[in-house]
């Protein structure tokens, strides 16, 4: 989300006239965009910040925004004292009060001040930096803002604000946009996105607006995160299954498998639930994914209860498993009503237990591949291998000497890992090429 966050800040800016900058020590502006869903992410937050406070002596005329879930919803008194050296500060996903700050005060430009007016509302109209512009293969667009779930250890509601869907024309108008500035893939985002559509009223829910992302020429791919088990409907499985371009690809966090911990997390499901979801999933998009997030060392978790998690994880063998040790968020339930009484070192082991665990189901899961042609979407090199990834949202490698930006090509996987794959182009001359005698034909071009 705070990618996305951050893309809308930057086309706000790039309308204005801005350009990227290298390194934060060569910009004009500085916007630093904040998660805090952990203390560790807010740690980081406020270490970026000290480290700006000298290029703000030694530049007086530079601004610094700070952005994000920092920032929040509710005021920022106490962080405007702290942090005298922030210009401006913005609620997640608004770039509005930099464009102000940035335009104010120059009425005889009355172009900007047009442009600010057109461009801080989100009107859809995404424009890509231009160093991305032509090459970003994949990106994301939010239709769900804020959440009203309320989960006991989460603090996105408190920072985010109330659950708002974006209005179906704008955000096809964006996706559109994206699309001819060269983007192939789009992931929806929001907090619960499968209830996106709940709060408007023209009734198209996230069925219906996949349905007429699919549409949209050009546009290769479409995935969408993340889903709350409550809210996965049969038909939304279904219309997931239907269209070709909708990724077999389900990010559905479970957060843990004892019954208990789950009522305390305020989750409204048990791990029964979720069993059958999984069940439902799987039957229902044939080869699908699956991707879990999980908390463990949640106030009041027993060995037992932590077991339970363990267990399920073995059992439904799920592709992808993001893990968080419990960290306790100011002006949470959790954090107002429940004692953080597992200690770190036991959070720690739970972390590493799980982690091991769910290595070897990723490796096993991924070994299937092997031998296997599978179709990947081509996003970058890096350090010479193009980079991207399988509609299951595996990464895979592949050494060529083609350009394979943006291309959807057929792999035949070579080798499999639990994190990635490397897979050859069927048929390809690079593959029989020997590198060195590669690297002398392409310096042989001239360029
Ligand atoms: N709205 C999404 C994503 C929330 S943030 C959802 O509900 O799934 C991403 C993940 O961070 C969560 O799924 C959860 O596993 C983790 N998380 C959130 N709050 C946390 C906290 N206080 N401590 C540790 N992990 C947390």
């Amino acid at each position: 989300m705070n990618v996305a966050d951050s893309l809308r800040v930057a086309s706000s800016l790039e309308h204005l006239g801005y350009r990227a900058a290298p390194r934060a020590e060569e910009a004009d502006v500085i916007v630093l965009n904040t998660c805090v869903v952990r203390q560790s992410a807010e740690d980081k937050a406020y270490g970026r910040l000290h480290s700006l406070r000298p290029l703000k002596t030694q530049r007086p005329d530079l601004v610094i925004n700070l952005m994000g879930c920092l920032v929040g919803v509710k005021g920022y008194e106490r962080l405007k004292q702290r942090f005298p050296y922030v210009d401006v500060f913005s609620p997640p996903s608004d770039p509005g009060p930099l464009v102000a700050f940035l335009t104010q005060g120059e009425s005889r430009e009355l172009e900007q001040a047009e442009t600010h007016q057109r461009f801080a509302a989100m009107d859809g109209d995404l424009l890509l930096p231009l160093d991305e512009r032509g090459r970003l293969v994949a990106s994301y667009v939010a239709v769900v803002l804020g959440c009203s779930h309320a989960c006991t250890y989460c603090i996105i509601p408190y920072r985010r604000g109330v659950e708002r869907s974006r209005g179906v024309d704008e955000i096809l108008a964006e996706v559109r946009s994206l699309v001819s500035q060269g983007v192939k893939e789009i992931t929806l985002l929001g907090q619960i996105v499968d209830r996106y559509g709940k709060d408007l009223p023209d009734g198209t829910g996230l069925e219906g607006l996949l349905r007429l992302a699919a549409e949209v020429d050009g546009l290769e791919r479409i995935r969408f995160l993340t889903s709350h088990p409550s809210w996965m409907t049969d038909s939304l499985l279904e219309t997931v299954a239907e269209l070709p371009k909708v990724m077999p690809h389900i990010e559905v966090p479970v957060q843990a498998g004892d019954d208990q911990v789950l009522e305390n997390m305020k989750r409204g499901y048990t791990a029964d639930n979720y069993r059958r979801l999984v069940e439902r999933i799987r039957q229902r998009i044939p080869g699908v994914a699956i991707a879990t997030d999980i908390i463990v060392g949640f106030p009041g978790e027993t060995q037992a209860q932590f077991q339970r998690t363990v267990d399920l994880l073995a059992e439904l063998k799920l592709d992808v498993a993001h893990l968080a040790r419990y960290s306790p968020r100011p002006g949470t339930v959790s954090e107002r009503r429940m004692k953080n009484d597992v200690p770190e070192t036991e959070k720690w082991r739970r972390f590493r237990l799980l982690e091991d665990l769910q290595e070897s189901i990723a490796a096993e899961i991924n070994a299937r591949y092997l031998g296997e042609r599978v179709e990947v979407l081509f996003e970058e090199q890096v350090r010479g291998r193009w980079r991207g990834r399988t509609p299951t949202n595996k990464l895979v490698f592949c050494e060529t000497n083609e350009n394979l930006r943006g291309q959807a090509r057929q792999v035949v996987i070579t080798w499999t890992g639990p994190w990635s794959m490397q897979g050859r182009l069927p048929g390809a001359p690079a593959a029989a090429l020997p590198v060195s005698q590669a690297v002398d034909q392409l310096s042989g071009g001239g360029s």
